[in-house]
Parts: C-alpha cells; structure tokens; sequence
C-alpha cells in the first residue's frame, strides 16, 4: 500500500476525504451494476439522476447553479471579486456501459469538494471557483467524445453538438430537454483563470512506481484510421495457396506491422488495431474483403508523423506482396496537447509541499481538459486506479489516493485563485 513518505504539514489545508469518499460511494448507487461498476450512460434517466444529486449538493454548499446549452452544469462559489475569470474545475458524470465508480466523476466530485472545504476553511477566494459536469464526455453514446467540453472551447459548433445521434437515432438536444438539462446560458465564450481536472490515470505507471500524483503535462496526439483491404474471394478447397489473394492474410500482417510501430517508437507510443470485419467470413471460403481500424498516439507531432509514414510504407509491400488492394483514411487527427506552464506548476508545487510522491506523466486518454487547454490555462492531475484498469466495471482506486488528488486539486486552485 502507497503511503506518504513525508508527514503532512499543518499549514497546507486539505479536503475532507472521507465526505467525498462518502459522495462516491453515494454517487455509485446510481447506475450500480451487479460487478460493482456503474452504467451512466450520456443523458440516460441514470445521468439524470447523477446530475440532480450533484445540484443538490451543489446547493447545499451554497453554491449558484447554471446549465449551458449543451448541458454542461456549472456550480459556482463567488470570489470577492465576483467579476474576475472564474478558476474551473471538473469533469465529467457520464460512464462507459460497463464503467466504474471513478472515471470522470471522480474529478467532479472531487471539485464539489474543493467548494465544501472552502466554506470549512471559512476562505474568501479572490476570483470565483466553479466546480464543472462536462457532458457526453465518454463518447460512448454519442460521439464524438468530449462533444460538450469541445463545443465550450469552441472546437465544435453548438447544432454540430446538439445535433449528434445515438444508435437509436434519438438526438443529444431531444435528450438533453427530456432529461431537463437544456439549458439556457450560452456556452463558453466567457475567459476563464484556470482550468483543473483531476482524473484517476486509467493506466498502470503510478501504481507500479508506488507514486501517488501523477503532474500531466500534456495529452498524447492521435491518429486513426479506416482500412479495407481487398482481394478475391474463392473456394477454400479448389484454390491453391499460391493464388490466393487472401484479404485476411494482409490484414494480419498489416496488424504485425502496426504493432512494430508502436515497438519501433516506444516507451511513449501506441499502436493499435481494436476492430477487424473479415467479409464474407465464412468458415470455407477465402476472405475477400476486410475493414480494420489502426490506432496511433504519441506526444510529439513529428513521431506521429513518421509512424504515419511507416504505416503508409509498410502497407504498400503487403499490398503487392499479397496482390491486393488498399484504401487508408485517416478519419481523426488529434494534435498532442502542453498544458500550461503555470498550472502544471500549481500542481507540482502543491503536491510538493503535501508530500506526496510524483512524476510528470502524459495522458494517454482524452479528456475535457484537452479542448480547455485550448482557451484557458489547463492542467490536469492523476491518481493511480488498482492494475491501471478503467473502463471495467472492476475499477478501483484506494480511498488515500483518492484523497490525495483532492488535496492536490484543493490546494492548486487555491494558488491560481488566491485567497482574498
Ligand atoms: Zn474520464
């Protein structure tokens, strides 16, 4: 178990941890799922529910509420100077199908409890704090991912947002108004001071160095891409080996070579191929078609660059090799995100001063912090989850973490709000 290497000193002030352990454990009845995780999908009834909770808390620590017309929720503690950029933080409320307890709302909640420790504390902070739930952010329902956070930060156009489609066909804005939730303040456009999330890492580094804070300095770049590969589809039996153009063959060297990048580039790349669809895909007949999708991330544009170029290379040899055809769309580009110099710094210090062990790390994820980055100064920090597992309803972090990244968060938003 991680413990603290060096006491904590009395003159840092600090979370109540066991009211927001208390808040998550509360928060994870919504949506409860038999393998203790939670379903919360974007804008369900369980969404709903969270959202209305967290209002209620919200208010009964005294705070004023607003929703945007995305439906991203704002609950806002006044700064003695009430016209100054507000200090943000948050995250998001919504899950994956099988989601755990932690992924998103544990930055929001975390927040709602950097607003209750300041009326403990009886602080008067110069600028306003506003404790955030980013809609949509898991992508999950309805995608694209963090839609809300980017229509805020002026990445995606407010109908593009509104108008996105669940499987069913159901629009976010149609769900949005059934769940209440269509609010009415224009979203973003306003300057903020600083934006902080705090995030369980949903990777495995923290947790296998024993350390407790992650200090993200920036978000990986990603690449995706489609590919459909093409051959000739003929009779498993009758078709000697030596004149197949067997679709499925190129598609699995093609999945070598994309997992060579990714060796080829590590320590900090990724090279994924998550999706095959094998046409016909009949036990007997010679794969004539097939569609997969390749997944690069990296944290400097110019590697992805030239993991591009690898691909790119590499396929061609599998294509004449195995008399095929190819196309490749790259369907996403996402640049790699630096977080701001000052924010990271309020991060590093605060947990310097708490004690707490660390490194810099790089999400690896998306997240809402990514598109505020771009409009506000931005910083985010991690916490380990147990064998760096999330998006499983098994997800679990200890309540000392949990605890400690509160802190972190309590005491950077205190620095870049300052106390009046
Ligand atoms: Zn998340």
């Amino acid at each position: 178990m991680e413990t603290l290497e060096h006491p904590v000193t009395d003159a840092l002030l600090q979370v109540d941890g066991q009211r927001l352990w208390d808040s998550l454990m509360e928060m994870a009845r919504i949506g409860a799922t038999p393998k203790g995780g939670v379903c919360r999908l974007a804008l369900s009834d369980e969404d709903r529910a969270g959202r209305d909770l967290f209002v209620r808390w919200a208010r009964e620590a005294g705070c004023s509420l607003s929703v945007d017309r995305i439906g991203n929720v704002f609950a806002r503690r006044a700064g003695r100077d009430d016209s100054l950029p507000a200090v943000l933080v948050g995250s998001h409320a919504d899950s994956q199908p099988t989601g755990g307890r932690f992924d998103g709302i544990y930055g929001v909640l975390a927040g709602l409890e950097v607003l209750r420790s300041l009326n403990d504390h009886g602080i008067v902070t110069e600028h306003p704090v506003e404790a955030a739930i980013w809609t949509n952010e898991e992508g999950s329902r309805f995608a694209p991912a963090m839609v809300a956070s980017g229509v805020f930060a002026g990445v995606f156009e407010l109908e593009y947002g509104l108008s996105r489609k669940d499987t069913s066909g159901k629009t976010l804005g149609e769900e949005l108004a059934r769940i209440g939730y269509a609010g009415t303040t224009p979203v973003g456009g306003r300057p903020l001071a600083a934006c902080f999330e705090v995030h369980i890492e949903q990777g495995p580094i923290l947790e296998n160095e024993g350390r407790t804070i992650g200090v993200v300095t920036g978000a990986q770049g990603q690449r995706w891409y489609e590919l459909t590969l093409t051959g000739q589809e003929s009779h498993a039996g009758p078709t000697p080996m030596t004149l197949r153009r067997d679709a499925l063959l190129g598609a699995a060297r093609v999945v070598q070579l994309v997992n060579r990048i990714g060796l080829q580039f590590a320590p900090l790349a990724c090279a994924t191929v998550g999706m095959l669809n094998v046409y016909p895909n009949s036990r007997n007949v010679i794969p004539g078609s097939v569609f997969l999708t390749v997944d690069f991330r990296h944290p400097d544009d110019a590697v992805l660059a030239r993991m591009d170029e690898e691909l790119r290379a590499g396929l061609e040899r599998i294509v004449a090799e195995g008399g095929l055809e190819s196309a490749l769309e790259q369907i996403f580009y996402y640049a790699p995100v630096a977080f701001a110099a000052p924010c990271i710094a309020a991060v590093r210090d605060a947990t310097q001063a708490l004690g707490y062990s660390h490194r810099d790390i790089i999400a690896g994820a998306g997240h809402d912090s990514c598109y505020l980055a771009g409009i506000a100064p931005t910083a985010m920090i991690f916490v380990p989850c147990i064998g760096g597992i999330s998006h499983n309803e098994i997800e679990d972090a200890r309540p000392e973490w949990i605890t400690a990244g509160a802190n972190v968060l309590f005491n950077s938003v205190l620095s870049m709000a300052g106390r009046a």
